[in-house]
């Protein structure tokens, strides 16, 4: 039984959408975009909605749009995918990494204060897994030092807070991921969601080349549509109508697929709960969206056991190689090994499972007996 770590779920629903922008004549960005759009941001229960070619590229766009420049500081998670940290650096600024806490493996409540100083400028929160930060702990942070929150939430497309309200709802700036791996997919794409009518207009006009609209409208009175005014020396982020064609069937089902991964991810729970290793934690009064299902291996060597399951054909995967141990954020930002002891730690044992809407049960069982015979052979 050969099962990947993380298919998309694509069905003919999706096919037929495709399929119908392809024989429309519009490809990029157009109506299908804006309509993408719209039904995302009624999902979340939000203003806007803002698509873009990726989450990197939503996160850039938050940074950008919020000011932030070379001599800043930004704090941030080193348990997250390189993205989020890159985004920082590239509008100049410096990464200041927060160790996790062990439990939800999302950044420490109480180690944020430390780390602020009058360069500090913005706080990127990352939901690791789906598993939602506490905002009302972190607003409250921020607001008593006048930073702005930018939520990173490529794993939490469909995740809930605490309150009850959809991640990307209440008003900070909210970067969402279409990665194909993600809990929807676009192929590639991301969005951008928020309530603040001043940013939105900047937000877009970023987006595409610095070109203001408004700047058309002025100038073309019902008259002529050629004109336009670069204000900003912006980028090439948009979506494609293809893409876009893609999310809208994909959020059609989404809140099904979160629904099916928690299945597996209570069957993998009740399966798994008698070895002695470390669960995933799950906040009862969340609903997660499940993007990862991660074990800690506790005292088995983690990167044999990947080994073994090669061997019986499972795919699984790390989540994540904490940044102050690559090459480039020792060189650039001083980080070094033993700077996030906890990150570290967790680093060490963790392992993500399959988990996804087309996992069949006979699969999920073949995997719970793998991953025995795998600690059980090993622990004598
Ligand atoms: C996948 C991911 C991103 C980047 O998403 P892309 O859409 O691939 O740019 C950012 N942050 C986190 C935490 C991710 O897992």
């Amino acid at each position: 039984m050969k099962i990947p770590f993380a298919p998309p779920y694509i069905a003919d629903g999706e096919i037929r959408a495709v399929t119908e922008v392809l024989k429309s004549g519009w490809l990029s960005m157009g109506y299908k975009t804006r309509e993408f759009e719209e039904k995302f941001a009624e999902y979340i229960g939000v203003k806007y909605a803002i698509a873009v070619n990726s989450c990197t590229s939503a996160l850039f766009l938050c940074l950008k749009a919020i000011g932030i420049k070379k001599g800043d500081e930004v704090i941030t998670t080193p348990f997250t995918f390189v993205a989020t940290a890159n985004t920082i650096v590239h509008c100049g600024a410096k990464p200041v990494f927060v160790d996790i806490d062990e439990k939800t493996y999302n950044i420490d409540l109480e180690k944020i204060e430390e780390k602020i100083t009058e360069r500090t400028k913005a706080i990127v929160v990352v939901h690791y897994g789906g598993q939602p930060s506490d905002m009302n702990k972190i607003s409250k942070i921020a607001d008593s030092y006048g930073l702005r929150i930018i939520e990173d939430a490529a794993h939490a497309t469909g995740s809930c807070y605490e309150n009850g309200k959809r991640v990307g709802s209440i008003g900070n700036l909210t970067c969402f991921s279409f990665y194909a791996t993600k809990p929807m997919t676009t192929g590639e794409g991301g969005m951008i969601t928020l309530n603040d009518d001043a940013l939105v207009e900047r937000l877009k006009i970023l987006r595409l080349h610095g070109i203001s609209k408004d700047a058309w409208k002025r100038y073309i009175d019902g008259k002529a549509s050629w004109y336009y005014e670069v204000v900003d020396a912006g980028y090439k982020f948009n979506t494609t109508d293809v893409n876009a064609a893609l999310g809208i069937e994909q959020l059609k089902k989404l809140d099904w697929m979160n629904e099916r991964r928690k299945e597996i991810a209570l069957f993998y729970d009740e399966h798994l709960k008698d070895l002695d290793i470390i669960l995933l934690y799950m906040n009862p009064k969340m609903k997660l969206s499940f993007h990862l299902y991660p074990i800690r291996l506790n005292k088995y060597n983690r990167d044999k056991f990947i080994i073994e399951m090669v061997k019986k054909e499972i795919g699984t995967s790390v989540h994540f190689i904490p940044l102050n141990l690559m090459p480039y954020y020792q060189k650039a930002c001083g980080y070094k090994k033993g700077d996030f002891p906890v990150a570290e730690k967790v680093f060490k044992d963790i392992v993500s499972l399959p988990i996804y809407p087309q996992l069949k049960d006979e699969e999920m069982r073949y995997i719970i007996t793998t991953i025995k015979d795998i600690l059980e052979v090993e622990h004598e």
